[in-house]
């Protein structure tokens, strides 16, 4: 139900427990989860552990088996089938697990010898302020792949005794020229490089770059130019938090997505045996467009859908797959804006969503005149309301914010051209894509609820 309550003045104590156990879950999450391969690696840990098996590799599938689908371990999908088999169609969530950070270029270790420093070249990822991202501890995160086949994890700088690096902003004192700047320009793309090292080697020549060198083959047994065969990314370092003094916020790195993503996951663990098939879907790319392999664009959906259909009915030709996709159900879990108290007036105030309120759901995303969004059409929004209300979930409405303020879409549209039934709905969020976001507790618990109550229907 809508309400002019927040969630924790109707919480009662048993949902308290529930609560608190979600978030925690989430926390841990987002610790060990901070790009799409992480988040793939974490979720695939616990299906393996509970009995799920590759949907590419099984012969035949009944009702009850439980299977998952893994592309290049950036995109996810996992799923048990229905009672009803695929007569209703597929109830779907999906959930992006890629979050804007700073990436590596394919070379970017370069010396700045008249500073004394070695430094590295990124390039953001995902609609980022750029001046967000300078001071802040930097983790390096991501995989490099090797000639020879070998795969190396990076990871470094989360433990405490391992080094962190740092995009150092200019001093204010000598800031005149970057003062008239505009904010949003208050530092450039090219701008954005951390300092990797101080200290000269042994070298005639790029000594401070030849020191880090060395201290990455000595580390990850790599060659600088394997740096361009990897997917490497700087994102801030360190733990996510409770915050408020009540607790009653998580903040962290990430929550869009991570929050509709491990949300959906956690309800998905839930479901034992259901009447229609159930897919959760993580997508990577998201960020930037979905375009690519392991985006929402690609044809990641109709490959598991075309095997389901396979596998189940020995019908997968392209009318059986259209028709199935025409018939299913999905929730595009994507957090949203929380009404900002500080700038409400970016927001409609009519039409913001509030923390603590519960999950949002979004007619439509989009900008201006609802150019380049997804709507749901009013009949599937009522759809979606009656499955909530008959499992008690708290919910609002929202809009992203003021029209022609911006905007922006989700993966909803990716669905939306198979003729799918598709609203957008997820947590609402303080302070998106900034190095450290918040989002409440009482939200999480109710996006929990909400995909829960859409996969039992
Ligand atoms: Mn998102
Ligand atoms: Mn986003």
């Amino acid at each position: 139900m809508t309400q002019e309550k927040t969630i924790w003045e109707n919480l009662k104590p048993d949902e308290e427990t529930k609560l608190e156990s979600v978030s925690s879950g989430y926390i841990d999450f987002l610790c060990k989860a901070k790009t799409e391969a992480e988040a793939v690696d974490y979720f695939m840990e616990h299906l393996l552990k509970e009995g799920f098996q590759d949907l590419e590799k099984l012969d035949k599938l009944k009702p009850g088996t439980k299977f998952y689908f893994n592309h290049i371990g950036r995109t996810l999908a996992a799923g048990i089938v229905g009672k009803n088999d695929l007569k209703n169609g597929l109830f779907i969530i999906a959930s992006h697990i890629d979050s804007p950070r700073l990436d590596l270029k394919p070379r970017p270790l370069y010396e700045d010898s008249d500073t004394h420093t070695a430094l590295l070249k990124t390039q953001y990822y995902g609609g980022v302020k750029k001046y967000q991202w300078v001071n802040v501890p930097l983790a390096l995160h991501g995989r490099i792949f090797t000639k020879d086949g070998r795969v190396i994890k990076v990871n470094l700088g989360e433990d405490e005794k391992e080094p962190v690096l740092l995009i150092p902003d200019l001093l204010p004192h000598i800031s005149k020229m970057q003062r008239d700047r505009k904010l949003f320009d208050g530092i450039a793309a090219e701008e954005l490089n951390a300092i990797a090292g101080s200290r000269p080697g042994d070298f005639k020549e790029e000594k401070f770059k030849g020191y880090v060198l060395n201290m990455l083959k000595e580390r990850y047994s790599v060659e600088e130019e394997d740096l361009a065969s990897a997917d490497l990314a700087l994102v801030p370092a360190g733990k996510a938090r409770e915050g408020g003094f009540d607790s009653s916020l998580v903040i962290g790195y990430g929550h869009d997505d991570k929050a509709s993503a491990y949300t959906s996951f956690r309800a998905f663990q839930d479901i034992k045996e259901p009447e229609d098939t159930v897919l959760v879907l993580f997508f990577d790319k998201e960020e930037i467009g979905s375009q690519g392999t392991s985006g929402s664009q690609s044809n990641f959906l109709e490959y598991v859908a075309t095997m389901l259909l396979h596998k189940l009915t020995g019908q997968s030709d392209n009318f059986h797959l259209l028709s199935l996709l025409r018939k299913s159900n999905v929730i595009s879990s994507d957090v949203d804006a929380a009404m900002d108290p500080s700038f409400k007036s970016a927001h409609d105030e009519h039409n913001a969503a509030k923390l603590g309120s519960g999950i949002v759901i979004a007619k439509y995303s989009g900008y201006g005149g609802k150019f380049e969004g997804s709507e749901a059409p009013g009949e599937f929004v009522a759809f979606v309301r009656k499955i909530f209300e008959k499992h008690n979930v708290p919910y609002q409405f929202g809009t992203l914010g003021k029209v022609d303020e911006g905007g922006g879409g989700t993966v909803a549209q990716d669905f939306a051209r198979h003729g799918m039934n598709v609203v957008d709905a997820g947590a609402p969020v303080l302070g998106m894509h900034a190095p450290f976001e918040i989002v409440s507790k009482a939200d999480l618990y109710s996006c929990y609820k909400a995909y829960k109550a859409f996969m039992l229907h």
